[in-house]
């Protein structure tokens, strides 16, 4: 019997053999009370004969025996969920002690991250972890659900496979039976899905295990969980359906939310003009605006230099007179993030101030003083670079009006490819087509792709494209990207050899789903709602992985650790 059955009791009926953890014990006036807690909620247990049990503790495992009593009125406890009921003990039976505690069960702990992870499963038994963790389980239900639906194939794909980074760096698996050789733990299963449909099936969706061994980002994690979806014959459009109907239904399934469909669709070129970022949060209503034209006979001599270098002066004209302090303090945070610093004017009775009001010319004062009792505040240089600074002046400056609002928006025609840490990648994965592809051909570095992310409230929830189906096409996007023929042939040789059997147009999409359920539940991070995450250096506290290996054991594999110096 769960407690939450205790309410198809009737009052004084006998209550038999009820489990669960003992949690806060306290005595009041010769009685003794406790709360039995289960898998789902707690009920409270009520002794007068308390030395009886002086040897009970918190988390012990017991089996309760005694009488149901439907409280009065009165005495009803309306904070908990069971407020209304109580059992007066008649037996207890403890089946399992507990030692003592490294925190308490409770919310809102204070507890070092560590030592949460260390004892997690006892981190997962307070009930905020627990309700994220539910949610996830719900999460992935309510998925299945929407795929049966629309017909879609759940096909596994393997977790030993080639090495073919994808963009990040490989998590490798010695192999014994081949000494010196090594498998990979797959990225995203992408070139499995993407054979799935050279194989003739029809569509493929899967909650896959992603791995990528990247270095410390924040709320990343080296284990990772997608919603993994490719489509036969599909396109964008195809795939984009697919995924509002499983988003819709999901927030309505598991978390109560109804979202209108289609969503927003902006370019990437639209999202960096307006918001700065390719992961745009349009809870903000307010637009970055392009006050370049204002400049252009400027005297200030930085804006004269953007200006002349095709750069811009943009930012945000707000309706009320900052203090000096509000302006310095967002002036340090994006100087922080490496700004040259924020140039800024007041409109105040028509009169313009600030650091660079002497310097302005007439024309620039005029267009200055349309406006009143308001700020503006700017960044001038390549656009770029100031995109960024602009998106952090954005949600700094403007409040999110509810923070129950969802919004979703399709960011599409990605550059193909963009300079990552100074080198060139692919801005989703090089199995992606071109928007067009003699534009790629001829100049690959200012093309656009069939690549589409979806956003949620300024999240990246997930990215995907329509794939590369011409053989030729693919090796050319790789050698564009820089790889020699060789590398080419050694890490791609099989899949090029794929495409070339008469080969169907398709798409796909993965959403990232520990981040998603993490924005849903209002998590800080998404190792709250993954089971047994590893922390922000990759170990995992509950068992000390990875863990080293004995030189006997290394040897069946043929491997030998030297110790690597740190060369000063
Ligand atoms: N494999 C891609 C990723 O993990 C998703 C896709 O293109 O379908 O980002």
């Amino acid at each position: 019997m769960d407690i939450s059955d205790l309410t198809k009791l009737k009052n004084k009926e006998i209550v038999n053999d009820l489990r669960g953890w003992v949690d806060t014990i306290r005595h009041h006036g010769g009685l003794m009370f406790f709360e039995l807690r289960d898998h789902e909620t707690k009920v409270q247990i009520v002794t007068d004969n308390p030395e009886q049990f002086d040897n009970l503790k918190n988390e012990f495992y017991v089996s309760v025996t005694g009488n149901l009593v439907k409280r009065k009125k009165e005495n009803v406890n309306k904070e908990v969920l069971f407020g209304d009921l109580e059992i007066e003990l008649s037996n207890l039976e403890i089946i399992s002690e507990s030692k003592t505690l490294p925190f308490q069960i409770e919310d809102n702990i204070e507890t070092d991250e560590q030592i949460r992870l260390k004892h997690r499963y006892l981190d997962i038994r307070r009930k905020e972890m627990n309700n994220n963790i539910i949610a996830r389980s719900n999460t992935f239900k309510s998925i299945r659900e929407v795929m049966n639906k629309l017909n879609i194939n759940e096909l596994d794909t393997p977790t030993l496979i080639k090495s073919t980074p994808e963009g990040a760096k490989d998590f490798i698996v010695p192999s014994r039976k081949s000494p010196g050789t090594f498998y990979a733990l797959p990225q995203s299963p992408q070139m499995y899905k993407q054979l799935f449909m050279l194989s003739g099936l029809k569509n493929y969706y899967q909650i896959a295990k992603c791995y990528r061994d990247e270095d410390s980002r924040k709320d990343r994690q080296p284990e990772f969980t997608q919603l993994d979806i490719e489509i036969s014959n599909g396109d964008p459009k195809t795939v984009q359906k697919i995924i509002e109907s499983t988003m819709k239904h999901v927030l309505k399934t598991v978390y109560s939310i109804e979202v209108k469909t289609p969503f927003t669709k902006i370019t990437y070129d639209e999202a960096m003009s307006l918001y700065g970022t390719d992961k745009p949060d349009l809870r903000i209503k307010e637009t970055i605006t392009d006050f370049t034209n204002i400049f252009m006979d400027t005297e200030i001599s930085f804006i004269k230099e953007t200006i002349k270098n095709n750069g811009t002066v943009r930012g945000f004209l707000i309706n009320k007179l900052l203090s000096r302090s509000e302006i310095d303090n967002l002036d340090e945070l994006l100087k922080n993030e490496g700004s040259p610093g924020l140039g800024w004017f007041k409109i105040e009775n028509k009169k313009v101030s600030g650091p660079l009001a002497k310097i302005l010319n007439e024309k620039e004062n005029n267009e200055l003083v349309k406006n009143d009792n308001c700020t503006m505040l700017f960044q001038s240089g390549k656009q770029a670079e100031s995109s960024h600074y602009l998106d952090t002046l954005r949600r700094k400056i403007y409040s999110i009006p509810s923070e129950n609002s969802y919004e979703f928006v399709w960011i599409d025609d990605f550059p193909y490819f963009e300079i990552e840490n100074g080198e060139l990648q692919p801005s989703h994965h090089p199995f992606t087509s071109p928007k067009d592809t003699s534009e790629f051909l001829s100049n690959p570095n200012d093309a656009k792709a069939l690549h589409y992310d979806l956003v949620l409230n300024g999240i990246e929830l997930g990215s995907g494209s329509q794939r590369i189906n011409d053989p030729k096409l693919q090796k050319e996007v790789l050698s564009k990207w820089g790889l020699s023929e060789t590398e080419i042939n050694d890490r791609f040789g099989w899949f090029i050899e794929a495409l070339s059997y008469g080969s169907p147009q398709h798409a796909g999409f993965a959403v990232g789903i520990d981040r998603f359920i993490a924005e849903m539940m209002n998590a800080d991070s998404i190792r709250d709602v993954i089971p047994f995450p590893k922390t922000q250096s990759g170990l995992d506290p509950l068992n000390n992985a990875p863990s080293n290996l004995s030189i006997l054991e290394l040897q069946e594999y043929n491997i030998s650790i030297e110790s690597i110096e740190n060369e000063e």
